[in-house]
């Protein structure tokens, strides 16, 4: 074989070595990408539990690469946040997502709000709010319609700035929801003082739902945290019937999850929303 006769720490080396070069490759190739048309959003339902009716969407970016085809945002996001580009995959995001919004009211569709992830690095700009303006007024769309999903880590640096540009964000009429909740151990005094109107509870305390262990009961404990706090609870990465029955149990309002459906491409939404609204 190709590796015979190298000792196991060459053959690392190299594979380091070519890690490195594709990197480098790939955060070259994303400054191109953003000007040149070739991410995509994808729509994934969050529905009501109660009624299992659709409220909304979350838009998902996707990387169609001329050359290695579909790349996920487990991996170029992280790069685009080392370099900075990811400032301009969330403003391309914001102005897609509006546009797709006053798309689907042209056409008909009952509403339904849109959220759009927001990184801790476009947040720390502080001019967030301008950016969502500017969308919002050059294609038309209620500001109601629109939400961002910051993570609870996001919200945690630069806090006394993040919550002054969350506030500007909401006075446009925009929502706030914190995303990944859990996973930053954020405090009830904390959550308070931030302007929000929904807690996304990460998916790893919903994949624990059933184990009769201290995670599994951490779930309950931030429905009724969110709750208390009035605000709207979304339970992420839904994937069986079973977790929706406890779910359904602890009063949390919202799900999405592989349950309700994957993330999709804009042109089937209208479809589903249809179908998920007459029934
Ligand atoms: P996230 O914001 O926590 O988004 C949820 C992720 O969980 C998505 O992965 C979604 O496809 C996946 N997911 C949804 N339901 C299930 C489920 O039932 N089971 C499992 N196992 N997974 C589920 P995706 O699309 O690969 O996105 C990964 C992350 O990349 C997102 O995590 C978000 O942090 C980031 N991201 C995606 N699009 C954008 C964007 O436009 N801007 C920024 N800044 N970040 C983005
Ligand atoms: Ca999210
Ligand atoms: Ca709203
Ligand atoms: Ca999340």
């Amino acid at each position: 074989a190709k590796t015979a006769g190298r000792n196991r720490f060459e053959v690392f080396e190299e594979a380091m070595r070519e890690e490195v070069v594709a990197q480098s490759q790939l955060s070259r190739d994303l400054r191109r990408a953003t000007t040149d048309g070739q991410f995509l959003l994808l729509y994934q339902p969050q529905v009501d539990v109660e009624s299992g009716r659709i409220t909304g969407f979350e838009a998902l970016a996707r990387w169609q690469h001329p050359v290695r085809g579909l790349v996920m945002p487990d991996t170029f996001i992280p790069i685009a946040e080392g370099t900075g580009t990811i400032d301009l995959i969330d403003d391309w995001a914001l102005e897609e997502a509006c546009r797709q919004l006053a798309a689907w009211d042209e056409a008909g569709l009952p509403p339904f709000h849109v959220a759009v992830n927001i990184s801790a690095h476009r947040l720390a700009r502080g001019d967030l709010a301008d950016a969502i303006r500017s969308g919002i007024r050059s294609t038309g769309v209620d500001p109601a319609r629109l939400e961002i999903e910051i993570t609870e880590t996001a919200t945690m640096s630069c806090a006394v700035e993040a919550a002054q540009t969350l506030h500007d964000v909401r006075a446009l009429g925009v929502s706030i929801a914190i995303d990944d909740f859990g996973m930053g151990h954020s405090s009830f005094g904390r959550l308070r003082a931030l302007p929000v109107d929904r807690l996304k509870i990460d998916r790893s305390f919903i994949a624990a739902l059933h184990e009769d262990t201290a995670t599994g009961s951490i779930a309950g404990a931030m429905v009724a945290m969110g709750s208390s706090l009035g605000l709207d609870v979304v339970a992420e990465g839904v994937e069986t019937e079973g977790q929706l029955q406890v779910l359904r149990s602890l009063g949390c309002h919202s799900a999405q999850g592989y349950l309700f459906g994957r993330p999709l491409p804009a042109e089937e939404v209208g479809q589903l929303v249809r179908r998920s609204t007459s029934t």
